[in-house]
């Protein structure tokens, strides 16, 4: 278990079973040592497993039988960190819980409208931990000495703030400030006021939170929203919206009450839902999520957010405070620097945010809950891999939507989401991430895993340690394995992996694959036919290029005179220079790339020449798509040297055949996502009448596509295969960290016993 409040739990049972003994922490979790009658001690171990709090995630129970040597009357709790334990694994930030909230909107409480309460059931955790044992003196309270009040509560074994390290009131604790973009502050006692007035008034405000700053403003003024965006240079990429309650919420999208329960759980992540139609979705501007019909929203998780959304009286844009693709702010000198010419003003305070932590963004597919950005509230807990790594690991992770980890033993600690580290900033941030959660967890790695991208910076980084084995590994492996153990399963599979792009073991774009693979390895038996990308990277932030590469294959010289709006667009004269470039090879890397057929089609479809972030015009076609697919485009499936080749071209015909005769947008999407969806299915038949295998792993940024996914899911559900999908780790590059670290753990294994 991760030890949060639970060492008061199991005394509160303990006595009332009447049983003797203690309660400590230990190295490898907590140690309790239980006396008394059989059927008392049996019912005590029920308990402890049904009723433990959440939050404590308690995993494993093993019991010892000894001979009694305690006071069979009295119980204990053993608050001393002896020395060699490095006490429990670091425990994930909790939102505030009903009991302190309660008490904050009790006008006779001593914490009344305080904003920084919290207990052992909630509050800051991961970001404030400067290391462990965790206790008061290394997070970042320690500059808080606690009033007689508070200590009372801290010391005593009934309470709820036993021994709950970021306790706090008024008389002790954090203040508030409102500051101006300067860094002047405006006030203190009435901060809350003055930061609610402002956003009532369309202005924007950094927010101080628990793993960096957001910044606010009411998304129901749409000229503050564009201004936000403006400001921000955020492109076109949707921005999360916090609302006051679950009731809000439903005015705004519709929620599930699986979708409800991942909003409101404690790790409190931005769930995307699905938007209401036409007059209710009116309430927040139209530039929150542009193009979109899905909105990410999410419940107020600090005190102060309740207030502010309590006092404020309107959903609030709460988007990470940075300028387009930098890591959040969350120094307070650093916040004031970069977010001064974006916020406003500043509500901030004065405790230190230790960790930059981003709120994890979630979503329900097919009724299970998806993590889609695992950080705030999610992070540090381990994920258990199916066996044990004989040395302590660490994996890279990829280059976009960057997560590393580390392996000790089963487990897998992944950091937060720490962005895309093409950005400088970010790469800095990401090796500061690593120093910081292997000195968190006392871990000197032996093993390092990464991706076998030349140009990617993090394997640049793991190529530089010395003294350390390297176990590179090809990205579309990862994500198979990821997935593997993000269920927790180690079975040979025939593994989907569709993605955007990752480096192939031949040196080409590969992202439309078919591997049969487990964690010792994997063979690539599919793949989308290669195309051209004309101009290499420029081909993703401009998918026009896509289509014309596309139209080419298919219809040669006779695609000028196709009657398309496309050919409308396209300029001819670029078009012919860069075609010509692409025939002789010049910078034109092919690709399987299911991503850019994605673009291609999206920019067919005239909703998108040019993108403004990665996957921005598939997830366009996505929310395009009609309901129901009424047929599919043939395609044809080739053997060549072994392998499945998908005739991606085949697709690009039937949809231009569509459009040229007149069928609606929104239906060709409807087909093209069926089409792709059978190609799945039927390359997975055949493969498994080659293999045996009959179990099918999907992973990759694609499967992303919650319309792909289901159609291939049921799809495959009907021919009979087990499917694997993702749960706790995202299908995109967010996941390739849990895969290399599986990979390395296993490798490990088999050295030894060879
Ligand atoms: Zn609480
Ligand atoms: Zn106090």
């Amino acid at each position: 278990m991760q030890g949060v409040g639970f060492r008061p739990f199991v005394y509160r049972l303990a006595e009332a079973y009447r049983l003797g003994g203690s309660v400590r922490n230990g190295q490898r979790g907590v140690l309790i040592d239980i006396e008394g009658e059989r059927d008392a001690i049996a019912r005590f171990l029920d308990e402890l497993e049904s009723t433990a709090p959440s939050s404590a995630h308690l995993r494993r129970i093993t019991v010892t039988w000894t001979a009694a040597h305690h006071d069979p009357e009295k119980f204990g709790i053993d608050t001393s960190t002896a020395e060699g334990e490095p006490a429990l694994f670091p425990a994930p930030d909790l939102a505030v819980c009903a009991a302190c909230l309660a008490e904050m909107s009790d006008p006779g409480n001593r914490r009344h409208a305080y904003p920084f309460l919290n207990c052992t059931e909630c509050g800051p955790r991961y970001t404030m931990i400067r290391a462990l044992p965790y206790d008061r003196e290394r997070t970042s309270m320690a500059s808080f000495t606690m009033c007689p009040a508070c200590r009372e509560e801290y010391e005593d074994f009934r309470d709820r703030r036993f021994h709950a390290e970021p306790t706090a009131c008024p008389a002790c604790g954090p203040r508030l400030a409102l500051l101006d973009a300067g860094g002047r502050v405006l006030g203190v006692a009435d901060a809350l006021q003055g930061a609610v007035a402002a956003l009532r008034g369309g202005q924007i405000v950094a927010v101080k939170g628990l793993g960096g700053y957001h910044l606010a403003c009411a998304a129901t003024d749409a000229g503050a929203v564009r201004e936000l965006r403006r400001r921000k240079s955020r492109d076109a990429k949707p921005l999360a919206v916090m609302v006051g309650s679950l009731e809000a919420a439903r005015r705004l999208c519709v929620v599930s009450d699986v979708e409800a329960d991942l909003l409101q759980s404690a790790a409190r992540p931005i769930v995307l839902l699905e938007r209401r139609p036409a007059r209710a979705g009116r309430e927040v501007a139209e530039d929150v999520a542009p193009g979109l019909r899905h909105l990410g929203l999410m419940l107020p998780y600090t005190p102060l957010q309740h207030l502010l959304l309590e006092r404020v009286d309107r959903p609030l844009v709460m988007t990470s405070g940075n300028r387009s693709d930098e890591p959040i702010a969350y120094q307070d000198d650093d916040a004031l620097a970069r977010l001064g010419g974006i916020a406003d003003l500043f509500l901030a305070h004065d405790r230190p945010i230790e960790v930059r932590c981003d709120d994890s963004v979630a979503r329900v597919i097919d009724g299970a809950p998806s993590v889609l950005r695992r950080a705030r509230g999610y992070v540090p807990l381990a994920i258990s891999l199916t066996h044990e790594a004989a040395e302590p690991i660490l994996a890279c992770g990829g280059e976009l939507k960057n997560v590393f980890g580390l392996v000790r033993g089963r487990e897998v600690f992944l950091s937060q989401h720490l962005g895309d580290l093409g950005d400088e900033r970010a790469y800095r941030a990401w090796v500061h991430a690593v120093a910081h959660l292997k000195g968190l967890l006392e871990l000197t790695p032996r093993v390092v895993a990464h991706d076998l991208h030349p140009g990617y910076r993090s394997t640049a980084y793991a190529r530089k340690l010395d003294g350390v084995r390297h176990v590179p590994v090809q990205h579309h492996h990862a994500h198979i394995a990821s997935c593997l153990a993000d269920n927790g399963v180690d079975d040979r599979v025939i593994g989907v992996a569709w993605d955007g792009t990752g480096h192939g073991t031949d040196g080409h774009v590969w992202g439309g694959e078919f591997l049969l693979a487990d964690l010792d390895g994997f063979e690539r038996v599919g793949s989308f036919q290669e195309v051209a990308m004309p101009g290499g990277e420029a081909a993703v932030r401009e998918p026009w290029r896509m289509a014309a590469v596309f139209l080419q294959a298919v219809y040669g010289e006779a695609m000028d005179q196709l009657d398309l709006a496309f050919m409308g667009r396209l300029d001819r004269s670029a078009w012919r220079l860069l075609s010509r470039a692409t025939e002789r090879g010049l910078n034109a890397p092919p690709t399987s790339s299911a991503g850019r057929l994605f673009d291609a089609v999206a920019s067919l479809l005239g909703l998108r020449d040019r993108v403004d972030f990665e996957a921005q015009a598939a997830m366009e076609l996505e929310a395009l798509a009609a309901p129901d697919a009424d047929r599919v485009y043939a395609v044809d499936l080739d053997e060549q040297d072994g392998r499945t080749i998908v005739r991606t071209p085949d697709v690009i015909r039937g949809v231009v055949e569509d459009l040229l005769a007149g069928v609606n947008a929104d239906r060709i999407g409807s087909r093209f996502h069926a089409t792709l969806a059978e190609v799945i299915v039927r390359t997975c038949r055949r493969l498994r009448d080659r293999s045996g295998l009959d179990r099918v792993a999907l992973s990759g940024g694609v499967f992303q596509n919650v319309r792909l996914s289901r159609l291939a899911v049921e799809g495959l559900g009907r021919a009979g295969f087990q499917v694997y999908t993702h749960h706790q780790v995202p299908p995109n590059d967010g996941g390739l960290a849990l895969g290399q670290a599986a990979i390395a753990a296993r490798l490990r294994e088999d050295r030894r016993r060879a």
